[in-house]
């Protein structure tokens, strides 16, 4: 990860491996990592926070009731990136939250949240470039960022955190129980709204085939989110169909190809030519095949961090000619600020309402409690068939 160097912190802090217990704090259960150490999954404690943690009254206290966990979750334990806070050697690890609000500081107004409201957490915290400081912080040009359960910031994995409210989205009740999936739409929202953005260049732009790369969990989301607009949806994936993937798919009025029957470019030349394709893999060769596949003013939305090295030859000529002659354009997207979790919670609302029950059959493997860390790695990492992995930290 060369450019976005999510292991180096350059703190020369000092470390602790325990935070002395103070004689009357409460401390909670956490799942923590020690950064640079493969393997290193294991239980620990924090002190239970405390609305004053936060400045000015603003604090607000929530409990944590479910957290999902990612291919983000899979690198932070096999050490190949993720930091520690400043003054610890550990990392509390999970960045897709869902909770409810225990109590909120004075200054936190009605119009921002309540006690019992159910809420997600956004993961990025500003660091100082102008993008930071205008609240786009997904979009910071700094060389060191923080994200709460990846980078530099304790994550969710635990009992209670307390956070700003500008950190804290309010997700309506009739959603509560597939609100742990909104952290991971989000990336999706944010890919698609940059591809509208991008796409206002051509003064008018009625995309109506559109591809998406891969069938996982963010595939899944993607081809929601873009049938949720309208759109003719093809996802390529590897394995052949009907799986429970492809069949979430063709709920949608989507359509699921199998590579191994037809590879994209001919999926390309049967469904495309594609105004929009949002690749979502984790495989790097897939992005030179989706560039070919892009059709003219098309647009490309690249979402996959892929921390490898892998190498391959492409047909660069043929790929830079057709670019050019064809006024493509090729985005890459991470992170998502709040405005991408509010757009989220409503395609999610318009999901239920439109797909009912479609959201909650990508919950597909629960693991109940913090103590089962070890079988919510397990899982993550062994079950084929999973589509998202979550703990069920605790019931309300
Ligand atoms: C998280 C994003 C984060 C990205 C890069 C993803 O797994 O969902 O919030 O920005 O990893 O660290
Ligand atoms: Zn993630």
């Amino acid at each position: 990860m060369p450019s976005t160097d999510r292991g180096g912190t350059g703190l020369a802090t000092p470390k602790r491996t325990e935070i002395p217990p103070q004689p009357e704090q409460a401390m909670m259960k956490a799942v923590a990592v020690f950064p640079g150490k493969p393997n290193s999954m294991h239980l620990g404690q924090l002190p239970k926070p405390s609305l004053d943690e936060v400045p000015d009254g603003r604090g607000v206290l929530v409990k944590v009731l479910r957290v999902g966990v990612d291919g983000t979750d899979k690198e932070i334990n096999a050490a190949e990136y993720g930091a520690a806070p400043p003054g610890y050697d550990f990392l509390v690890t999970g960045h897709e939250s869902f909770g409810r609000v225990e109590a909120v500081g004075p200054n936190v107004s009605v119009c921002q949240l309540e006690v019992g409201d159910y809420v997600v957490a956004t993961v990025r915290r500003p660091g100082s470039s102008i993008y930071d400081r205008i609240g786009t912080y997904d979009m910071t040009t700094d060389d060191v960022y923080y994200e709460r359960g990846i980078n530099l910031r304790h994550g969710y994995l635990t009992e209670y955190y307390v956070d700003d409210p500008e950190y804290i989205v309010r997700v309506p009740a009739g959603l509560k129980d597939v609100g742990v999936l909104l952290e991971p739409t989000t990336v999706v929202e944010k890919g698609i709204a940059q591809a509208y953005e991008i796409q206002r260049r051509l003064r008018v732009w009625r995309p109506r085939k559109v591809a998406v790369m891969g069938a996982g969990t963010i595939g899944l989301l993607a081809a929601m989110a873009l049938r949720l607009r309208g759109l003719d949806v093809t996802v390529f994936g590897r394995t052949a169909k009907p799986y429970l993937n492809s069949n979430l798919i063709e709920a949608l009025g989507a359509r699921y190809v199998s590579t191994v029957t037809l590879p994209i470019l001919e999926g390309a030349r049967k469904y495309g030519p594609f105004d929009l394709i949002f690749e979502a893999t984790g495989a790097s060769p897939v992005v030179f095949e989706s560039m070919q596949a892009l059709g003219k003013n098309g647009v490309l939305v690249l979402s996959s961090v892929t921390g490898g090295d892998n190498r391959i030859e492409v047909p660069a000529d043929r790929i830079n000619l057709e670019f050019v002659l064809g006024n493509k354009v090729m985005v890459g997207t991470v992170n998502a600020n709040r405005e991408y979790f509010e757009m989220g919670v409503k395609d999610m609302a318009q999901a239920e309402a439109q797909y009912p029950g479609w959201l909650r059959q990508l919950l597909t493997h629960p693991v109940k409690g913090l103590e089962n860390w070890k079988s919510l790695l397990e899982t993550l990492t062994t079950a084929k068939s999973a589509i998202k992995v979550y703990c069920e930290v605790a019931s309300e």
